[in-house]
């Protein structure tokens, strides 16, 4: 008999969480195999934590991991997979967008032998921008990143123990993981499923997070945009470098164009629209390296994913350990 964590990360879902345990208990209530239940609580205002600990009481196979601040919903499923005992770890979100009733699915893969099983959304029931940037955003970085991200993928996944493992013991600190997922390798499938929307209360990632998200995701698998800043540089370069030649030429010359002569010419306007555009240019590509350059400092600060200040359901030094 096997032993499936299932990790959900949770930030003031407290109006979502009673019908989230219903409907998973009656998923896995039906399951030959054991399970445990980890909910991470990150840094939730609400009645988030007091509900986990009602249900811990209730079911001891629920736990809950209490971050001492909001770390972000990278963080809560990074801390999720450090805490996991099982033979298999399920990623879900809380707000019943990710159905309980595919984890059935996911085990039939996983016993088939595959080592990851990924959802893909066909469908989302979500409002049209949210759905077209991030259609447009998952095209991009299947393009830029140097792996073979999938299209349309989120987190919602069951993921072997040899693979949570290996995504454990990567040393990065900003955590992209879906990305990561992908980049440790084995094994892998996709189910297919349509996205609900939210089951109530407001979603958590707002624009800003996204945008981080979606930044963290393009910047931590591919390098293609610090290239793009030499490109564009060798090309203005050399753009300039013609224009050079083409100006000396029709100056010593005196060539005339269109019956002026270059003398006569004043141009403050291609003076100016020149220095504003090779001014903006410069400042993109600083822009390019900064991004890099500012996770590179985080990386190198080498402050922890998260910080937990209790647990409900593990031991408390084994839970400090992993923090
Ligand atoms: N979440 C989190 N920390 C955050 C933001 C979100 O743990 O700072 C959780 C949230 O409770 C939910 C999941 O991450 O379980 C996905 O969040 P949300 O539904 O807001 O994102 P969306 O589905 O809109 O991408
Ligand atoms: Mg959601």
């Amino acid at each position: 008999m096997a032993m499936i964590s299932i990790i959900i990360p949770a930030y003031n879902e407290s109006d979502i969480l009673d019908m989230l345990v219903k409907r998973l208990l009656a998923v896995t209530g039906s399951w030959k195999d054991s399970c445990e239940i980890i909910f991470v609580d990150d840094g939730s205002a609400d009645n988030t934590w007091q509900q986990i600990s009602e249900y811990h009481k209730k079911y001891p196979f629920i736990k809950g991991v209490k971050f001492s601040r909001n770390f972000g919903h990278q963080s809560a499923v990074t801390a999720g997979l450090r805490y996991v005992n099982g033979d298999a770890a399920i990623i879900i979100d809380a707000d019943l967008q990710d159905p309980p009733e595919l984890l059935g699915q996911f085990i039939d893969k996983w016993k088939q032998g595959y080592q990851v099983v990924y959802a893909v959304r066909k469908k989302r029931k979500e409002n049209f921008l949210k759905r077209f940037s991030y259609f447009v955003f998952y095209r991009v970085l299947s393009k830029l990143s140097e792996i073979d991200i999938p299209l349309d993928a989120g987190d919602f996944c069951l993921m072997d123990k040899k693979v949570v493992d290996k995504i454990n013991s990567l040393p990065e600190k900003k955590r992209f993981i879906r990305g990561l997922r992908v980049w440790v390798g084995f094994k892998h499938t996709a189910i297919e499923y349509e996205r609900p929307a939210r089951a109530g209360g407001e979603p958590k990632y707002n624009f800003f997070k996204l945008v981080d998200l979606a930044l963290n995701g393009l910047l931590s698998f591919s390098s293609l945009p610090l290239r793009f800043a030499s490109i564009l540089g060798l090309i203005i370069a050399g753009t300039s470098f013609v224009g050079f030649l083409f100006f000396f030429i029709y100056r010593v010359f005196n060539l005339n164009v269109f019956g002026y002569s270059i003398r006569e010419a004043t141009g403050t306007a291609t003076i100016l629209l020149t220095i504003l555009f090779l001014g903006g240019i410069q400042l993109i590509t600083i822009g390019i390296i900064s991004e890099y350059l500012g996770r590179i400092f985080e990386e190198v600060k080498g402050r922890p994913t998260f910080i937990a200040d209790t647990t409900v359901g593990f031991e408390e030094i084994e839970a400090g350990k992993r923090g």
